[in-house]
């Protein structure tokens, strides 16, 4: 390898970020580019829906690399910039203004973007949340006043919902399917993140078409197919996100519901690979079933292993699904994969925290779901993922009760 290409990182996200300090970390010598198309530094993203919306004072971005740690660890980011083509045989990679870099390796990392409405009316109050600018336009209707409509009753729609109405605003969740949360998430778990909504304000209108939106500059209309016409001063669309693979499309790479990488994270061409939300990969705990996952930890897991084999390495990504979701004081978990259709143990933890034990035809543990105020899930979660990556048939008593998960492990030998 030549000393002046190195590896460059298209997507300085949590999951590019993640990867170029490890690949320091772990003793790389040569140049590392780290390409963006916004113009931040790589910030966290969890806290767009949370803290920047909810602190009353001017929210300061939680920055995954800043310019001291650049400086320290060698690495050159590139902001601004959008990466357009790449030749794969001459391993060279094309910017929007024209740039022309080499490269030895090239990490894929680039995200995804929320799905937009088709047909939407233009205007500026129509929002998306995927960025800090995008938080930072919503900021300003986070106040009594305000309606503030919700299309899409996902995790990032409820955070803003519930971060709406804990600033005073009043709130409209609007759903087309028969209950919020409707992928991968169980009904009773949906139920109760329902019932703290209303609980706290907020209206939830479950099964209803949208047949029709207005907008102008100060106020949205939205007609649904129960009759109602609700007028909200601002609608945030959060109706899922698409994996960004315009790059990887152009330079031919294989695509299946995101770019498509093999368990070592490496893409149909030889020296790219590819991780975090852009990215789908076959799971070992599921029988090698593609996967996409667009969760905080799955990105800085899948950024430190990429650096690993990009270096030489060949490890396999099997690390146990993980997502968070904070609304109002409670907190939602779900380790490993929730299909509906599953045998399911549930164990109460008091002040109506409970966790669903998910198992699959062998008995087997294959996802934990979890809602409770505070952190009342945060021990049994982590002890259920760690039951679900060794394969473990626990007895369904101990589940059901409140035995020691802890005990359920297997002893090392
Ligand atoms: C509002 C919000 C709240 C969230 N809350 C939670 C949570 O509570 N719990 C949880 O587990 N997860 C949460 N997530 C998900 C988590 O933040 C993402 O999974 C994670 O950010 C993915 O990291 P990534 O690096 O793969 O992608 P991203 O963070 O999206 O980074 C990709 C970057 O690549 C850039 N890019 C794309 N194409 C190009 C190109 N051609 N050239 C240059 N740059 C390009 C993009 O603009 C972007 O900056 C949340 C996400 C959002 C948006």
């Amino acid at each position: 390898m030549s000393s002046d290409t190195g590896i460059i990182i298209v997507g300085a996200g949590e999951c590019g970020a993640r990867a170029a300090l490890s690949l320091r970390e772990n003793g790389y010598r040569h140049s590392i580019t780290l390409i963006g198309d916004e113009v931040h530094l790589p910030y966290e993203r969890p806290p767009l829906s949370k803290q920047v919306l909810l602190d009353a004072a001017e929210p300061r971005t939680s920055a995954v690399l800043n310019d001291i740690l650049l400086g320290e660890h060698a690495i050159r980011h590139i902001g601004s910039a959008s990466a357009s083509a790449i030749d794969t045989s001459a391993k060279r990679l094309a910017l929007s203004d024209g740039r022309v870099l080499p490269y030895d390796k090239l990490l894929l990392t680039t995200g995804a973007a929320p799905r937009r409405l088709p047909d939407a009316p233009a205007g500026s109050r129509i929002l998306y949340l995927r960025t800090i600018d995008d938080a930072l336009a919503l900021r300003s209707f986070m106040r009594a006043g305000m309606h503030v409509g919700v299309l899409g009753g996902g995790f990032i729609g409820l955070e803003v919902a519930a971060s709406a109405c804990s600033r005073g605003a009043k709130v409209t969740v609007i759903e087309t399917q028969e209950r919020i949360l409707k992928r991968g998430v169980p009904a009773p778990i949906a139920e109760t993140i329902t019932a703290l909504h209303q609980r706290n304000g907020v209206t939830v209108k479950c099964g209803v078409a949208v047949l029709g939106i207005e907008a102008d500059e100060r106020r949205v209309g939205i007609t649904l197919s129960d009759g109602d016409v609700i007028p909200v001063d601002v609608l945030v669309v959060g109706i899922g996100a698409q994996p960004r693979t315009e790059l990887a499309v152009q330079a031919g790479l294989a695509i299946d519901n995101g770019i498509a990488v093999n368990e070592r994270l490496e893409t149909s061409v030889t020296d790219i690979h590819a991780a975090g939300d852009c990215c789908s990969f076959p799971h070992p705990l599921y029988g090698g079933r593609r996967l996409r996952l667009e969760a905080w930890r799955n990105a800085q897991d899948q950024g430190i292993l990429a650096a690993a084999n990009l270096m030489g390495e060949a490890r396999s990504y099997q690390a146990v699904p993980y997502f968070w979701s904070d609304q109002f004081d409670h907190t939602l978990q779900i380790a490993g994969v929730v299909d509906e259709g599953r045998a399911v143990v549930r164990r109460e933890l008091g002040d109506g925290a409970f966790i669903l034990f998910h198992l699959d035809d062998e008995w087997r543990l294959v996802a934990a779901s979890g809602v409770g105020p505070g952190n009342r899930v945060a021990k049994d979660m982590k002890l259920s993922e760690m039951l679900i990556a060794k394969r473990v048939n626990p007895p369904i008593e101990a589940l059901a009760t409140d035995a020691s998960l802890k005990s359920l492990l297997p002893r090392a030998a």
